[in-house]
């Protein structure tokens, strides 16, 4: 299929060898470079500095010193919010042009990368809209009488903001707007592969006025993530990526007591009760268990059906996935891509592999690149490691129950907390079902995120949460200034 793809469109910008640093485009000092990949064709088409340790040091020294000095640690509030509207009007511009990159970085398909740039604007909007939260008198008294307390939300400091693949702009945007807002300032590392389209990202910040050394960027892999995560004037952490390297980064802010944010991996289940709709479950199936070619952090890729229903779920679910397309990211149609690297190919070839037992009723082997067929899995049991694991790529696992207590047992039995679903006609009993499910978020016949609710997960799925006020509360340190009344 990669040698047969049309010529790909032109990204803005291909070899770079510079960060961003205290307002300017700064050449990195690295020795070292990153390729950037076309997953879809496997040819290098950029690259990028893996930069110093000389460079981390340069963008936390400029990032400390405008948190401390200069405009940003004058301005309110209110007009940070107005920033943030600036930032999103600037992005919306710049939409088509990031959708380009991203689906060159990482094969996700481009149906679904132009929507990226509104996605972040409507969470930089969202986000200004919490100002007053930070501005607003807190005056709370002593229960006692005779004083009371100003309660000030302080911003945490300069931020180290560290995203993952996946979504490379939504999930840099989610922890920016909130941080911006608070008063921080930021360095963000995207990863590796995807750290060209993140640079609208800076550009707009920069047409929209944020002064220099608010907003600053760094290329880099694990080691450069390790140097930001520890460096001395870090004061706080906001990471999304894999568990193992949560941990990582957890214990390293453990050491220094700093605080982090964390949003880990997941394996996230769908509970389809017996008296599910399937039809409106088909509708949603795709986007709610295989978003993004399965790549996607809260996605429900184990379907628990009841016995009574097993055959006609299975039936659905094999028929959905076999009929949605998958070839060229940039095909309008397409929606399943490449995996978005040759390491993620590898993990879930792996995966297939490992699958004994279990019966492919659609797909179960690799295809030709990095392409992997979609794939359903069905007489999947608890035990399989296509059941415990995040597999992080376009398949999914149908295992049976015998009655809804069964379901939500097998539904908790994962080290993880991210996601789920319950698919029913009947809301009271969705929502009995949801009540106990042991994870940070849980969707009743579909699945999305709410800019105005907490997202985070639970257990190995993280600490701490993105969205809501709650999210933005992540980048404020509280101070209680007691005073006498009358
Ligand atoms: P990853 O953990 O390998 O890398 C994530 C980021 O961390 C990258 O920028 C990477 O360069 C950096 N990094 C690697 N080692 C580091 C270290 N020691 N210190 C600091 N930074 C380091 O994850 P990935 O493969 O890029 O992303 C996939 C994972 O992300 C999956 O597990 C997925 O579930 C998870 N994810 C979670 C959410 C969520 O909201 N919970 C959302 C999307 C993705």
């Amino acid at each position: 299929m990669s040698d047969t793809l049309p010529p790909r469109p032109e990204p803005r910008w291909t070899h770079v060898d510079d960060c961003f640093l205290d307002g300017r485009w700064t050449r990195s000092s690295a020795t070292k470079r990153l390729s950037l990949v076309d997953p879809a064709t496997g040819r290098e088409w950029g690259s990028v500095p893996d930069c110093s340790a000389e460079d981390v040091d340069a963008a936390l020294t400029v990032a400390d010193r405008a948190f401390r000095t200069g405009p940003w640690p004058e301005t309110t509030p209110a007009e940070r919010a107005a920033l943030l509207h600036r930032i999103a009007d600037e992005i919306d511009a710049r939409a088509a042009e990031m959708a380009v990159t991203n689906t060159l970085e990482n094969g996700t398909p481009i149906s679904e990368t132009r929507g990226a740039a509104a996605n972040a604007a409507g969470i930089l909007r969202h986000v200004a809209g919490l100002a007053s939260w930070l501005s607003d008198d807190d005056v709370r008294p002593f229960p006692a009488g005779g004083a009371e307390s100003v309660v000030r939300k302080d911003p945490v400091g300069p931020c180290v903001l560290i995203a993952p693949w996946n979504f490379p702009i939504n999930l840099m945007v989610v922890k920016l707007a909130p941080a911006l807002l608070a008063g921080c300032t930021v360095v963000l590392k995207p990863a590796p592969g995807t750290s060209l389209s993140i640079r609208f990202v800076v550009e707009a910040c920069v047409a929209a006025g944020v002064p220099a050394g608010v907003v600053n960027l760094v290329t880099g892999g694990g080691e450069t993530g390790d140097r930001l995560v520890r460096h001395p004037l870090t004061a706080k952490v906001a990471f999304t990526g894999s568990t193992p390297v949560g941990r990582r980064i957890a214990a390293a802010c453990g050491e220094r007591l700093r605080p982090v944010t964390l949003e880990l991996g997941g394996k996230s289940s769908a509970i389809v009760l017996e008296d599910a709709d399937l039809d409106r479950m088909a509708s949603v199936l795709l986007r709610t268990c295989l978003r993004n070619t399965g790549q996607t952090c809260y996605l429900a890729t184990r379907i628990l059906a009841p016995e009574s229903r097993y055959d006609e779920v299975v039936d659905l679910v094999t028929r959905t996935v076999a009929a949605a397309p998958q070839g060229d990211p940039f095909d309008e149609r397409t929606v399943f891509g490449p995996m978005a690297s040759r390491a993620q190919y590898d993990i879930v070839c792996e995966y297939l592999a490992s699958a004994h037992g279990a019966r492919a009723t659609t797909g179960g082997r690799p295809g030709p690149g990095l392409f992997i067929e979609p794939t359903v899995f069905a007489d999947v049991t608890p035990d399989m490691r296509i059941a415990r694991e995040e597999i992080f790529g376009p398949v999914v696992c149908i295992l049976r129950y015998s009655d809804v207590e069964e379901a939500i047992a097998l539904a908790n039995d994962t080290s993880f907390g991210l996601g789920g679903v319950v698919f029913s006609a009947d809301p009271a009993a969705a929502h009995a079902v949801a009540l106990r499910m042991d994870t940070g978020s849980v969707g009743v016949n579909f699945f999305a995120s709410n800019h105005n609710a907490p997202f985070g997960g639970r257990h190995d799925s993280g600490l701490g949460v993105e969205y809501g006020i709650e999210g933005l509360a992540q980048y404020a340190t509280f101070k209680s200034i007691h005073r006498r009344t009358a």
